[in-house]
């Protein structure tokens, strides 16, 4: 009964992300079934998922495969942790697959329950690898604005997000940001590829503002994915790993959203060419269907830790769960028997990018881009010659909310950053549903347009 369950939820559940006057007002859509890439309500509605749950579930719903593994593990030995010197099997074994599938010079893995303990767990580690060296000034991090690293007090700091720092007086001390490569915001005037170089020269003032022998690491996400799926310039990434290792500072990527096969990679850091130090890792770890997060180790990081460190004082309960573990070795099982990161790289990503880039036409839309699996396109009152010179909407039009609500009620979830509107699908998508998706967009900025000429 959806009512009665709507009524529970508004009494009882605080919902993260959520507005709680509006929830209480509309009551929340109920989600019952998943299979493939879409979701079916407590109404019946089936809906087709733009977002793989929240940018997680890669391989879709529905994969008893998974929840078979899952059972079995939960029968076998449902929870050991791996503090004290014990370990468990389905731990060891995926940390030997990670290493396996991550670039060669990662051959450690540290667990966690989720991307934000992952990221908590960095801070950590690079300020004790700085210690280690005899440099325990060297504790400052640098990200970006309008970053997303998730909600834990030391993730939602290292997050650029004005909303989240207002909330609870953060960032906490040692974190600072910098602007982030927004070509369509920020570009005007330049060569996307200036542009790229221009954004990258911001760290380097930073590290040089701060003096180098206080930085420990910059952070970023690949393509940033709450932010609103930007995508930066190919100049960007090759010039931040220039200067961080011009200056030492160590390098974290942050691949909760880009890792395993979104961007077509199994790690995205391989298609912008960098070599980070530590990766944060989640969501596609496991597709989503259990809790698992964690941070890939490179031997610089490693070698130190081990061969210096003794005991780090640092772990969860769920580390290493056994059975989060299991679920994460076949989800990857999957992802490799299908080829999902080769079709994304070769077949379906070059296809959205070309459906994609279509959108571009409709007079809603100013640009449209993606990379993978992530696309976004952003709304505009009136376009212009190129794209730095469309008219925007004001923000209090909320029109990005309104083409979301028209896509929400012809069955489709798409996220609104603002007036971008983003998507990141299940990796499983075909051609064909890839048509269908962009049919319904296409249907809703229609919609849309029509809505804001009456
Ligand atoms: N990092 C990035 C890039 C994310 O997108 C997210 C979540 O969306 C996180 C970290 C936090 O992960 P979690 O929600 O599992 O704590």
């Amino acid at each position: 009964d959806t009512a009665a369950i709507q009524q529970l939820d508004s009494a009882h559940y605080l919902h993260p992300f959520t507005n709680f006057q509006d929830l209480n007002a509309k009551g929340a859509r109920v989600m019952v079934r998943g299979e493939g890439i879409y979701l079916w309500d407590s109404q019946g509605s089936k809906i087709l998922d733009g977002m793989s749950g929240l940018w997680c579930v890669n391989v879709g719903y529905g994969r008893t495969r998974i929840s078979e593994a899952v059972y079995r593990q939960m029968e076998t030995l449902p929870f050991y942790n791996s503090f004290f010197n014990t370990t468990n099997v389905p731990a060891v074994q995926l940390a030997a697959k990670l290493v396996e599938i991550a670039p060669l010079y990662f051959n450690h893995v540290f667990f966690t329950g989720s991307g934000s303990e992952a990221n908590d767990t960095n801070v950590r580690m690079v300020r004790r690898y700085w210690d280690l060296l005899g440099q325990p000034q060297r504790h400052t991090i640098i990200s970006r604005h309008n970053a997303y690293h998730g909600s834990t007090v030391a993730g939602a700091s290292l997050g650029g997000m004005d909303g989240m720092h207002a909330q609870g007086g953060l960032p906490i001390p040692g974190i600072v940001h910098i602007g982030q490569p927004n070509y369509f915001e920020s570009g005007k005037g330049m060569s996307e590829d200036a542009f790229g170089l221009l954004a990258a020269s911001w760290l380097e003032e930073k590290i040089l503002e701060l003096g180098p022998e206080q930085v420990a690491a910059f952070i970023g996400e690949p393509v940033q994915g709450a932010g609103g799926v930007l995508i930066p310039p190919a100049s960007y990434w090759p010039e931040i790993q220039r200067i961080c290792d011009k200056y030492g500072v160590l390098l974290i990527a942050d691949e909760v959203i880009c890792g395993f096969g979104r961007l077509g990679k199994w790690f995205a850091s391989e298609l912008f060419g960098i070599k980070p130090d530590l990766i944060t890792f989640a969501k596609g770890v496991t597709s989503g269907y259990v809790p698992l997060g964690g941070v890939l180790v490179g031997d610089r990081v490693a070698d130190v830790l081990i061969d210096k460190g003794g005991e780090f004082n640092h772990g969860f309960t769920y580390s290493g769960h056994p059975v989060a573990c299991a679920a994460a070795l076949e989800n990857i099982r999957i992802i490799e028997e299908e080829e999902l990161v080769r079709k994304v790289a070769e077949d379906t990503g070059p296809y959205l990018k070309k459906r994609f880039a279509e959108l571009g036409g409709h007079p809603l839309v100013g640009h449209a881009d993606s990379c993978g699996f992530v696309a976004g396109l952003n709304l505009v009152r009136r376009k212009g010659a190129t794209m730095h010179d469309c008219q925007l909407f004001e923000p209090e039009q909320g029109v990005g909310m309104i083409c979301r609500g028209y896509l929400f009620d012809k069955g489709m979830i798409m996220r609104a950053v603002g007036d971008r509107m983003i998507v990141a699908p299940p990796l499983v998508m075909t051609r064909a549903q890839i048509d269908e998706m962009i049919a319904l967009i296409r249907a809703c900025l229609d919609a849309t347009h029509a809505d804001l000429r009456e």
